[in-house]
């Protein structure tokens, strides 16, 4: 299997309700490593340029809105396949529909307060980790 990166944020939702360890817990016991995490709290500008790809959507308002309620956790993980291991993790963006054991399923409040963002492909990770870290601030 090929060696990986990835981009997670860990949501306002979740810095609400101080669970980001929890989370890490489950992302750590996956197998995956967190090699690199800062907490932020983004600009409009910044959630808009994140979410650019999203722009189009009904929800992109709402979506931005929601990602600057509270700051975020914003981490890189490494691993075997480490993109979708972490999408299988994360569970199905509407919590209602994730699989039991997921992140989403035991923690998210509803489909747009859904605690956890996982890059979906190798060219959209390599971007996402490149808009918040510099090479400096990964050590695998
Ligand atoms: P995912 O995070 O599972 O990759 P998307 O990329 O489709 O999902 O959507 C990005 C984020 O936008 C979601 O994680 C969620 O926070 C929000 N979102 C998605 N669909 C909706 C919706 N129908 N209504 C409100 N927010 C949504
Ligand atoms: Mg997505």
């Amino acid at each position: 299997m090929e060696k990986q990166r990835t981009l997670s944020i860990l949501k306002p939702d979740a810095t609400r309700r101080n669970i980001t360890g929890k989370i890490n817990a489950k992302i750590e016991t996956s197998g995956l490593r967190i090699i690199a995490q800062k907490r932020l709290h983004l600009s409009l500008s910044q959630a808009q340029a994140f979410y650019a790809v999203h722009a189009e959507r009904s929800f992109f308002g709402e979506l931005c809105q929601f990602m600057i309620s509270g700051p975020v956790v914003v981490q890189v993980l490494e691993g075997d396949d480490a993109i979708a291991k972490y999408r299988d993790i994360m569970g199905a963006t509407n919590p209602a529909n994730a699989k039991e054991g997921t992140i989403r399923q035991e923690f998210a409040e509803s489909i747009e307060a859904n605690s956890v963002h996982g890059s979906d492909s190798l060219e959209n990770a390599a971007r996402e980790i490149a808009f918040f870290f510099s090479e400096m601030e990964i050590v695998s």
